[in-house]
């Protein structure tokens, strides 16, 4: 057996080890075909119960109403920051923003090429340290929508309360966090996430809408940048991102078999824990980059005394079999990001390593 790393990259990350053996075996020949999931039509009835059952898979594990849709779609979350506003902004209606970091203000900044936007909270000031309260969201009562980031993959800030938008749609990029936590998922009209952390590999991106907004989808936009397209032709109306469909299908069953979100929000709140635990013991030498209250228990940012000894721990830890602790290029410092398929002995490892480490310096 090949030796496997600890992967705290923050996606694409880390995969359960039995998914990845269930597509090693399903790989040359899937289920009797003679050919890869890579391999066959995305019209076959091999695929269309792949595609059927990851859907059913999201409703189930989200415990979704009849009342949304789930989609599959290409080009990543970052395509769907402009393709929101250019289905749900029309012109005279203000879209609203809550800026909460880099992917935040990405999204706001498509939005702006498309119609109005109001930011609603900003936390730029204070380097995105937190986010907010929601009584602290100005929304106006003509928005268009309300626009938040559940997990801010950058900063290692999350958010553990969620404004009520009234009749207003909420929207929200849940990329580094869908599926990792117990939510009430119907408040929200749209949630959308990359796959490339907490669902499977890089390449597809799950966009669950309710129908009263997939409603409101004009009929004039290009084919291929409106959500009905994709809700009347389940996903298929071109060819999908099949093999990553067929991984992510596979992750959620793994996801069920541990016993669904209660079960992985426990090893996840275990996990982050330990972690946030060796920082508050030890605060004058990780420090942590983030208001208590908005900690994310996905990516965990820390600063250490020096970049020298920030370096020498991200070497460190690499050799030890601990890899992808680099902090984002335009925080520095350390990240440490651990998505469901992270095992909390992983983490137990790290934190020992963290100890130790520490003592040594
Ligand atoms: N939103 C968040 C919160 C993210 O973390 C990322 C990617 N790290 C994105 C959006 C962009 O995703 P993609 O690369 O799939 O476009």
């Amino acid at each position: 057996m090949t030796a496997r790393v600890y992967n705290f990259n923050p996606g694409p990350a880390t995969l359960p080890l039995e998914v990845l053996q269930q597509a090693q075996r399903e790989l040359l020949d899937y289920r009797g075909t003679g050919m890869s999931v890579m391999e066959i039509s995305h019209r076959s009835p091999e695929f269309d119960e792949i595609n059927n059952s990851a859907m059913a898979l999201t409703r189930e594990i989200l415990g979704l109403g009849e009342n949304f849709k789930v989609l599959f779609l290409g080009g990543g979350a970052s395509t769907q920051f402009a393709v929101i506003p250019l289905n749900f902004l029309p012109s005279g209606k203000t879209a609203t923003y809550v800026d909460t970091g880099s992917w935040s203000s990405k999204a706001i900044k498509e939005a702006q090429k498309i119609g109005k936007v109001h930011v609603a909270f900003s936390s730029k000031d204070e380097k995105y340290k937190r986010v907010p309260k929601p009584s602290e969201i100005d929304l106006p009562s003509e928005a268009a929508y309300l626009h938040v980031t559940s997990n801010n993959t950058i900063f290692g800030t999350q958010c553990h309360q969620f404004p009520d938008s009234g009749n207003i749609p909420l929207i929200c990029d849940m990329s580094s966090d869908i599926a990792s936590r117990r939510l009430d998922f119907s408040k929200f009209s749209l949630i959308y996430a990359g796959a490339q952390k907490n669902l499977g590999p890089a390449g597809v991106t799950v966009v669950i809408i309710r129908e009263d907004l997939l409603a409101k989808c004009p009929d004039n936009l290009p084919t291929m940048f409106s959500y009905k397209t994709y809700a009347e032709k389940n996903s298929l109306y071109n060819t999908p991102p099949a093999f990553a469909i067929y991984m992510v299908k596979l992750v959620l069953e793994w996801i069920k078999e541990q016993g669904g979100l209660e079960a992985v929000e426990k090893v996840n709140i275990a996990k982050k824990e330990r972690v946030y635990e060796v920082m508050d013991n030890n605060a004058d030498f990780f420090r942590g980059t983030v208001e208590p209250d908005s900690r994310s228990w996905m990516n965990i940012t820390m600063r250490l005394p020096t970049e020298e000894l920030e370096k020498k721990f991200i070497t460190e830890a690499k050799a030890a079999g601990f890899v992808g602790l680099k902090g984002h290029r335009s925080v520095g410092g350390i990240r440490v990001s651990m998505y469901n398929a992270m095992p909390l002995e992983g983490v137990e490892k790290l934190v020992a390593f963290m100890k130790a480490f520490k003592k040594a310096s």
